[in-house]
């Protein structure tokens, strides 16, 4: 067992920096500290600050996933009031581009909603692209490269 214990040194009545004992029991971790020369001031049992464990975090996505309309639907809502509201300032400055982002956010959850979203990594690049389930390809908005949906798998043109 160890033993952070925190004293002052017994000739000049300074602080010490708290020493760590591993003893059986608290009296011999006392003793021990004694031995040091330590006045002790407090005891306590020594846990050390473990790092946070890397093996919790899930891990990364595979392959093309269907999300569900009914599973996406706070993404689709929270997505669609996004736009929403980047789309009111819009509309000060630069009122079609604004329009369109307004528009976008009511139609995009509804649409969302209604046939369910895939998604998975971009056959070129592998950079995680979102397409509307019943939509027949769509450009890769990292890569640009062309992507095909078929059997809600994504497939390469080439
Ligand atoms: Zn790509």
């Amino acid at each position: 067992m160890r033993f952070l214990i925190h004293g002052i040194d017994r000739q000049t009545g300074q602080a010490l920096k708290p020493i760590i004992v591993e003893e059986s029991c608290e009296r011999y971790a006392l003793e021990e500290a004694t031995q040091r020369g330590m006045l002790t001031e407090s005891i306590e049992v020594y846990k050390p600050i473990l790092p946070p464990s890397l093996t919790a975090l899930p891990p990364p996505p595979v392959g093309v996933r269907f999300i569900d309309p009914a599973t996406s639907f706070v993404t689709n809502i929270f997505f669609g009031v996004m736009l929403f509201s980047v789309g009111i300032p819009l509309l000060f400055c630069f009122w079609p581009v604004g329009a369109v982002c307004m528009l976008a956010g009511l139609i995009v959850p509804l649409y969302g909603m209604a046939v369910g979203t895939l998604r998975g990594p971009c056959p070129y690049c592998g950079h995680d692209v979102l397409v509307g389930a019943d939509m027949s390809g769509i450009n890769c908005p990292a890569c640009k490269k062309r992507i095909v949906v078929r059997d809600r798998e994504f497939v390469r043109i080439d």
